[in-house]
């Protein structure tokens, strides 16, 4: 049997593994189980691939994507691999001859989509034939709290139990402290090896800026980064609706640029065209909903534009990601506002499911608006979010132009000694954003009374913000590690920094539009 480096070099085309991809291999043809954290395009796919090929028995590949599994396998058929799916869009006929070819053992690699894994008939038809190992593609999807929580995932935790000899490998290209632990526990993955890559990508240079006239501001962006020379660049430019998609495009093109609108109300055929186009030209941008970008290697896209505020740092990442593959100088340019932030915010209060869900999500905006509102390096607040640490970059938009700033010391101080009085005279309980707004600016409400709040020191001392303000001021505090929710209802807890700035050792920063935005009425700060 063929080992890990002659499989990627004769069935890959690879001359070398990338980062941890040689480790990962090893370990998972070795038999040992393995998390691995590597952001979009980082290669995670050889990391089960190539073990798969060089175990004994068909490797179980469990990918949400059902869209994408089609192409995945198509991909794989044609490098010679023996790859087949299982999913809701066979027919019967299909599926019997998948499943001939699992028992005889002609296949390497069997995607399944996790609803169907779930299921006892599938365990038990997967059990007549050997398994090489098990997995689990954007693990992500089990976390609870995050973007994009799957409940057939929860299901899979019992897949240890099941086939205790197989191993597993999770993958997922979202990074945080949380969405690790979930993976690590909910999949029962406690004694596996982890890798975690680094998320940065240095030569994407990050910009945001204040919304003012949007397709304006798009417009003279790409006037001033999208061309090399006269010739244009290859872009993608996101937009939450299918409406602004189209309205953007034709937008574009009134003005000279090769723009073509992407989202999931056109045919087949038409956004197939689209794609064509956007893969084998240069110089196409494309307006689109997040719907597009999901799978597309092209490794030349030179920017990334957001005209609507992405759901989360996680997806701002992921969209952002798709810039600059092969390593070149790229961008990834935003304009937000505050209207963003009220609109988003309203259909999440709207939104189904339960309170603590919504809580988890309006938490995700607020880290993805904090970052827009960092008076710092972009790059190191985006990978703090991440768990990361580094320098400030030298390369995004408030390190080559530091932004105006306000001394925010005396407010930080305000709200963190609400949180320390809070906790201390009343008994270990803590409390969300909301509650802290309302002792600040000393308004009177049930709860206020009820638990005699009123008392505290700093009840009603914070009259120089009004209440978006200080909601501004938390985000900060959050953004900065000086405030830290916990649990599932968003309740704020003092970290180890916050002492220094109670006592007065150490002052913080925000960023000037944090107070301009405070007033609320225009939402536009200049
Ligand atoms: P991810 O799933 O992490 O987003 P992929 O597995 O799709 O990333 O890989 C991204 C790109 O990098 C693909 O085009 C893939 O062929 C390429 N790639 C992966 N590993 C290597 C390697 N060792 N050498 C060269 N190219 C690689
Ligand atoms: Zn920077």
């Amino acid at each position: 049997m063929a080992d890990q480096y002659e499989v990627l070099r004769t069935v890959f085309g690879y001359e070398t593994f990338r980062g941890d991809q040689e480790e990962i291999v090893a370990q998972v043809i070795g038999g040992g189980d393995a998390v691995v954290l590597m952001p979009t395009g980082g290669g995670k796919s050889l990391c089960y691939q190539i073990p798969a090929l060089v175990r004994d028995g068909c490797a179980i590949v469990v990918s949400p994507l059902i869209a994408l599994m089609a192409d995945q396998v198509g991909a794989l058929q044609q490098l010679g691999v023996r790859a087949a799916y299982l999913n809701s869009t066979q027919s019967f006929e299909q599926r019997i001859a998948v499943e001939e070819a699992y028992l005889t053992g002609e296949l390497d690699l069997l995607y399944v989509a996790p609803e169907r894994l779930s299921q006892p008939q599938t365990r038990e038809f997967l059990s007549r034939g050997t398994l090489s190992l098990i997995a689990i593609d954007e693990a992500h999807c089990v976390s609870q709290w995050g973007h994009d929580f799957r409940p057939d995932y929860l299901a899979l935790g019992d897949l240890a139990q099941l086939w205790p000899d197989v191993p597993r490998i999770a993958l997922t290209a979202t990074a945080t402290d949380r969405t690790h632990r979930e993976i690590t526990e909910r999949l029962h993955l406690g004694g596996a090896r982890h890798f975690v890559a680094s998320f940065d990508r240095p030569n994407i240079s990050y910009r945001i800026e204040p919304k003012d006239r949007p397709q304006q501001q798009l417009l003279e962006f790409i006037r001033a980064e999208g061309f090399d020379d006269g010739v244009p660049l290859t872009g993608i430019v996101y937009a939450l609706s299918r409406k602004s998609v189209e309205k953007i495009a034709k937008f574009l093109c009134a003005n000279g640029i090769d723009a073509m609108p992407y989202h999931a109300g056109f045919d087949a055929q038409t956004r197939e065209d689209t794609l064509r186009r956007f893969l084998r030209e240069d110089g196409v941008v494309v307006v689109a909903t997040i719907a597009f970008g999901m799978g597309i290697d092209k490794p030349d896209v030179r920017f990334v534009a957001h005209l609507d505020l992405p759901k989360s740092v996680e997806g701002y990442y992921q969209e952002t990601g798709r810039a600059g593959r092969d390593g070149l100088p790229s961008v990834a340019w935003m304009a937000y506002g505050l209207a963003d932030v009220v609109q988003q915010r309203r259909l999440i209060d709207s939104s189904d499911g339960d309170q603590a869900h919504r809580m988890a999500q309006g938490r995700l905006l607020d880290s993805m608006f904090a970052l827009c509102e960092t008076a710092t390096c972009r790059r190191v607040q985006l990978l703090r979010y991440f768990g990361q640490e580094i320098a400030p970059c030298g390369n995004c938009d408030t390190c080559l132009r530091p932004p105006a700033t306000w001394d925010g010391t005396v407010a930080a101080q305000k709200v963190l000694s609400t949180v320390w009085r809070l906790d201390r005279e009343f008994g270990g309980q803590r409390y969300g954003a909301g509650h802290l707004v309302d002792i600040l600016v000393g308004k009177t409400n049930a709860r206020i009374e009820q638990f005699g709040h009123d008392r505290l020191s700093t009840y009603g001392i914070g009259t120089e913000l009004d209440q978006a303000g200080w909601r501004g001021v938390i985000r900060q505090l959050i953004a900065q590690g000086l405030l830290a929710p916990r649990g599932e209802y968003g309740v704020l807890a003092l970290t180890e920094d916050s002492r220094a700035v109670l006592s007065g050792e150490r002052t913080v920063t925000f960023r000037e539009e944090t107070q301009r935005i405070r007033s609320g009425s225009s939402g536009r700060p200049k």
